[in-house]
């Protein structure tokens, strides 16, 4: 995955919730990255340094919540988090399930903003 084209299509997101709430400076932002999601977080954090100055982001803080990958097992229920790679198999049962619940996330979670006024802040989800 190229992690420059997330940081672009992210500052797309966050130019536009910055012209609609009236804000001049984006403060703070935050994505929220799946354990699976096939994303370096350590480029990306770079795509974001690389690609903020000069924009309505330069300087802003840059967070990343990390999401556990997690998949539901069919044969008993049981929801389970894959400790490590893309093996996913029931500590339970041991069958092996492709039923992922989470993991594969990779959007921006939280922007906070500055205006001329307060600082404000704003859930995108
Ligand atoms: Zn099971």
């Amino acid at each position: 995955m190229h992690e420059v084209g997330i940081v672009e299509s992210a500052l797309e997101v966050i130019r536009r919730e910055a012209h609609a709430h009236a804000a001049t400076h984006v403060t703070r932002v935050v994505m929220r990255i799946g354990a699976i999601s096939g994303v370096d977080v350590d480029a990306l954090r770079f795509g974001f340094e690389a690609c903020t100055p000069g924009s309505i982001a330069e300087g802003a803080e840059f967070e990343i919540e990390s999401i556990p990958a997690r998949a539901h097992c069919q044969d008993c229920a049981t929801d389970f988090t894959v400790e490590s790679g893309f093996i996913f198999q029931c500590p339970r049962c041991g069958a092996f399930s492709g039923d992922v619940r989470s993991g594969k996330e990779l959007e921006l979670s939280r922007l906070e903003f500055s205006t001329d006024s307060a600082p404000s802040s704003e859930h995108v989800r």
